[in-house]
């Protein structure tokens, strides 16, 4: 599944489809990037550990994540673990 990462509040899902943007916790909705097309928040066979060094967030993609939308302003600086 891809996986998305909310840019306001750092939240991480995975899922096929972009996530509903209603209910963010920083205050209106969601504003979901994705983060990898194949991966998940999980370890998953095929896939890497990526920490961003900037929010902390790690998730589990098949190749390296996008920098967009680092929740901490921004893109990712993601380094494989
Ligand atoms: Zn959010
Ligand atoms: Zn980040």
């Amino acid at each position: 599944m891809a996986v998305y990462i909310c840019k306001n509040c750092g939240s991480v899902v995975e899922s096929n489809t972009t996530p509903h943007s209603a209910g963010c916790p920083k205050g209106g909705g969601h504003f979901w990037i994705k983060a990898c097309p194949k991966g998940g928040i999980t370890p998953k066979v095929g896939t890497h550990p990526y920490q961003c060094k900037k929010c902390g967030i790690t998730i589990y993609c098949s190749t390296t994540p996008t920098s967009a939308g680092c929740p901490k302003g921004g893109g990712h600086i993601w380094l494989k673990l």
